[in-house]
């Protein structure tokens, strides 16, 4: 079996550390701009009350969001 280089190693799990964290950075600035319970067809998979939700367009469909995401949506939820 191959012994691992220890620098190596370290190098790897620093880039990977690197791509992760740009990522979180990014899912994080994403989260404050657009409810995480939004779908991406503007339905609300949330199972709390919502003063942005409203009736689905179809029955038995998912509720319709009619937030903007411009204004702070976590006010909205009840
Ligand atoms: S209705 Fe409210 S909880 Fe549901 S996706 Fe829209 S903003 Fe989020």
């Amino acid at each position: 079996m191959q012994k691992i280089d220890p620098k190596e190693y370290q190098k790897r799990l620093d880039t990977l550390s690197e791509i992760l964290n740009g990522i979180a950075h990014r899912a994080d600035e994403l989260s404050q701009q657009r409810c995480p319970y939004k779908n991406r067809h503007n339905q609300c998979t949330a199972s709390f009350g919502c003063r942005n939700k409203r009736k689905p367009s179809t029955e038995g469909e998912l509720p319709r969001c009619a937030g903007d995401d411009k204004l702070d949506y976590r006010k909205a939820w009840e």
